[in-house]
């Protein structure tokens, strides 16, 4: 399967059954265990960024650049607290989804723009650009080219994160128990986190703050990297 067989097929999952699916789990209705233990992770995964933004005390001041932003699981809190948002997905479902969220829950939306856009076309300069669970899409070597791209719209930092490639991951996934359920209609790619760190430190990054998260179905590394 080629890139843009990878891409294609991601964009009209997301517009499709794919979104129907993550809009539940990334929501607070009743779901399976599966979803639930997915839906838990991943609002652990949100936690840790919301945190660390926060203990930097500047919320505030920050424009941010959410790439892949899905429903806006993480732009809405962060637009919350006092941050410009730029949020963008690949699907128009996703980002209507979110838009949606976000006039329902946020008292002040102006602060936020969403945006139907791949995040390989994005422009312009953010302070922080932050692409959570997305890279999970695609193969080593064009994660390496939307890290990179990612990289060039951040004036200070990027947040990204990632399934990483170790043992038990890599038997999980073969014997299909790793993100079980329709989702099989997407190809998960795990990640090295040697390749991932190479990539930012070529780009002129240095690793600050890291975390991992990982309940029974769910495992995400997060990586935050700085100018150097
Ligand atoms: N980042 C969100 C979060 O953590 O709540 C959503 C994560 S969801 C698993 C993956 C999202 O990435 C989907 O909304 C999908 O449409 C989006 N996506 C996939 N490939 C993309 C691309 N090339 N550019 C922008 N968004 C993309």
């Amino acid at each position: 399967m080629n890139v843009a067989d990878d891409k294609t097929i991601v964009r009209e999952y997301f517009n499709s059954t794919g979104f129907d699916r993550w809009r539940r789990i990334y929501g607070d209705g009743e779901v399976n265990k599966v979803q639930l233990d997915i839906r838990n992770g991943h609002q652990q995964t949100v936690d840790t960024v919301i945190g660390w933004l926060k203990d930097d005390g500047n919320l505030s001041e920050l424009s941010i650049c959410d790439a892949g932003c899905g429903v806006g699981s993480l732009s809405i809190p962060l637009a919350a607290n006092g941050a410009k948002i730029y949020a963008s997905d690949i699907s128009e479902k996703m980002v209507t989804e979110a838009k949606d969220r976000a006039l329902a829950t946020l008292e002040n939306a102006e602060n936020t723009t969403f945006a139907v856009q791949d995040l390989e076309s994005l422009s312009g300069s953010y302070h922080t650009v932050i692409c959570l669970d997305v890279l999970i899409h695609y193969p080593q070597e064009k994660a390496d080219e939307m890290i990179s791209h990612l990289c060039s719209l951040a004036q200070s930092r990027i947040i990204i994160s990632f399934a990483p490639k170790t043992c038990a991951l890599s038997i999980l996934k073969k014997i299909g128990s790793f993100f079980p359920g329709p989702s099989k209609a997407t190809r998960a790619y795990l990640h090295r986190e040697t390749d991932v760190v190479k990539i930012l430190e070529n780009n002129g990054f240095a690793i600050k703050r890291q975390a991992m998260t990982k309940t029974r179905f769910y495992y995400s590394r997060l990586l935050e990297a700085t100018r150097k």
